[in-house]
């Protein structure tokens, strides 16, 4: 779990305070913020001091081990380690700083650390300020990479966060597609986990109050206010515990098909997925495209038009590989249920 966390309007001015206890005066701290905030009112506000120094984070693809690499060799060389690491964004950035202040610590490539439990060393100090809502990165075990033979998180006691920052007032800005794509990405959280097998006590505490906030924002209200922000920052939170205990399921599953050979976004690919689902969420996927009508969402078609077998098949083991989700969603036995036709077919209707 974090162990430390600060919420409120304007938190992010105590950004300064907070880190420098954890200060080694001859090491910097290095801001990872996401692209957009470059030369923006946000970058002015970056508590820069000392050596410390900000590196943008293109977000146009998702993160992956080599970009990871290269940037840990590169801090590495300049300054031999840092006092710590803070990531300013959205899960791609949030989950590029957990990962580079666990390879500040680790030797070899990223990609040999994705998986569960292969990290040895505790990471370097790392703090997490979201800046869109919906992932729960903020608060998960893992930070997911994409590497030369698969994406998948490297999931770990030394991931979380050692500090994060809820600041609602950082979400402004967001376009209004990206916002319900990452904020879908909670709600379908929330439906995997309730439903799954693996759900407990733990779990479903998280993921009822998780599933109510959302429904309150997107389906109860008539208009988005300020209230909406920190309603679904807390959502997003309260998603992310509740799947830490419990698992995703086939949405997840499926659009990691997706995103490894077509490079689709996970909030957007799991919306393509999750609007297909009818089988086997059935109330989950009614209120969800009651959610897309409602606020105007166009969920792209036709992605998967043209595709070749071998590229079907690409998709269809890297999603089989995630057997704990699958095992989640269908039981044991789920391999009879989802067998590789019914893949395809799903696969082909998107
Ligand atoms: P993202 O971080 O990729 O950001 C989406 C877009 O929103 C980007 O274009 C970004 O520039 C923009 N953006 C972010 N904040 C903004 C702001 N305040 N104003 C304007 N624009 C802003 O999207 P995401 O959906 O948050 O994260 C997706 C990533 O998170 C994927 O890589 C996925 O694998 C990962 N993920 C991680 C976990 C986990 O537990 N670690 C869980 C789910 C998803
Ligand atoms: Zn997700």
């Amino acid at each position: 779990m974090v162990p430390r966390v600060i919420y409120g309007r304007g938190s992010f001015n105590q950004t300064s305070e907070i880190i420098e206890e954890k200060r080694n005066k001859e090491y910097p701290f290095i801001f990872l913020a996401d692209k957009v905030f470059e030369g923006k009112e946000l970058e002015k506000r970056i508590p820069l001091k000392r050596e410390d120094k900000v590196i943008f984070i293109d977000t146009t693809d998702e993160p992956k081990t080599k970009g990871i690499d290269t940037i840990r060799d590169s801090l590495k060389e300049e300054y031999g380690t840092v006092s710590g690491v803070i990531g300013i964004g959205g899960g791609s950035v949030l989950d590029s700083a957990k990962a580079v202040a666990i390879m500040m610590n680790s030797e070899g490539s990223s990609s040999q650390y994705q998986g569960w439990d292969l990290v040895k060393n505790p990471a370097v100090y790392h703090v997490g300020i979201p800046t869109i809502s919906g992932t729960g990165a903020e608060v998960s075990r893992t930070c997911i990479l994409t590497g030369p033979e698969r994406k998948l998180g490297i999931n770990s006691d030394f991931t979380p966060f050692d500090q994060v920052i809820l600041d609602p007032d950082l979400v402004k800005g967001v376009e209004k597609n990206q916002a319900f794509f990452t904020g879908m990405d909670c709600y379908i959280h929330c439906i995997e986990s309730l439903t799954g097998t693996y759900l407990n006590a733990f779990s479903k505490s998280y993921g009822e109050k998780a599933l109510e906030l959302c429904q309150k924002v997107y389906v109860h209200k008539s208009v988005w206010d300020e209230e909406s922000d920190e309603d679904l920052m807390m959502a997003s939170w309260h998603g992310g515990m509740s799947i830490a205990y419990s698992q995703v399921g086939i949405a997840h599953a499926v659009s990691y098909g997706l995103s490894y050979l077509l490079g689709i976004h996970h909030g957007v690919g799991n919306c393509i997925v999750f609007d297909r689902l009818e089988e086997y969420y059935p109330e989950g996927v009614k209120e969800f495209k009651y959610m897309v009508e409602k606020n105007q969402i166009e969920i792209p078609q036709g992605i998967c038009k043209g595709l070749t077998d071998e590229q079907f098949n690409a998709m269809i083991n890297v999603s089989y590989g995630m057997v704990p989700l699958w095992e989640n969603a269908l039981g044991k036995d789920w391999q009879k249920i989802m067998t590789k036709e019914k893949l395809r077919a799903l696969y082909e209707k998107m």
